[in-house]
């Protein structure tokens, strides 16, 4: 469904990817794993062109893009198959639950007002939320903000789910009720690529894991593989340090 090659990313002197090959089948749910600084929010957001690779292909279903040289109109229609879900929620403050979850139906895919928000209505009641269409971020608990997070990028109805570190700007009490509803998802059959520190979601939820460290994919293998039996040195020494 998604294939990326040969991605490279620098911040000026600063390479931050160093040339990832991914392949995302229909119904897979991707784990990225690594440690802080190794490139795993950049891969992700150079797949959704919020960051504009150096060098790299992608190939979505039946759109081909250069992901250093695509158009607008490729751009556009990459979107259309995607959702992102951000670290720290990205809510409009000034619109209410509903209205954010709208937004992106009404202007974005021009879809009736009407419709849009019976199309927005079930995505939150889907996360849990159906007692809050009208409450505004500031009303929310940040657990409660990243539902909201997620109802939006549901309501697309996207091919994939790019999850950026989902619950880590959560206090810890309310990690539980995010990664729920991601788990939630995961069963219905959503694709999703996670970047998470979130071991129990991996572990429980993934049927890939990939570890990357200084800008590469160093190994990668389905859970049992990766935290049983990892094959590398620095997945070995990543793992002892985080579980
Ligand atoms: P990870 O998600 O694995 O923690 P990131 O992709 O966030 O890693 O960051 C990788 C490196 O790229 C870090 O050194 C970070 O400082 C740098 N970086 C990320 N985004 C930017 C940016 N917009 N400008 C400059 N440097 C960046």
């Amino acid at each position: 469904m998604l294939e990326i090659k040969n991605v490279h990313k620098s911040f000026g002197k600063n390479k931050v990817l160093n040339g990832v090959d991914l392949k995302i089948d229909k119904g897979d749910v991707v784990v990225i794993l690594g440690p802080s600084g190794s490139g795993k929010t950049t891969l992700l957001r150079c797949i959704n062109f919020l960051e504009k690779a150096d060098q790299g292909q992608a190939i979505f279903g039946d759109i081909q893009v250069d992901l250093h040289k695509a158009t607008r109109k490729q751009i556009h229609a990459i979107r259309q198959k995607t959702a992102f879900v951000f670290q720290n929620y990205n809510l409009f403050n000034n619109k209410t639950a509903l209205e954010n979850v709208t937004e992106g139906l009404i202007i974005g895919r021009k879809i009736p007002k009407e419709k849009a928000n019976e199309i927005g209505k079930k995505a939150l009641d889907k996360v849990g939320l159906s007692h809050k269409y009208n409450a505004y971020p500031s009303e929310l608990s940040g657990g409660q903000q990243q539902r909201v997070g997620i109802a939006r990028a549901i309501a697309l109805n996207p091919d994939i789910i790019l999850f950026d570190e989902p619950t880590s700007a959560l206090d810890p009490e309310l990690v539980g009720e995010v990664l729920t509803v991601m788990k939630q998802i995961a069963k219905e059959g959503t694709t999703m690529l996670v970047v998470t520190h979130e071991m129990s979601f991996a572990k429980d939820v993934a049927n890939r894991v990939i570890f990357m460290d200084g800008g590469v994919i160093v190994e990668e293998g389905s859970p049992k593989e990766i935290f049983t039996h990892p094959k590398e040195e620095r997945t070995k020494q990543f793992l002892k340090r985080v579980i």
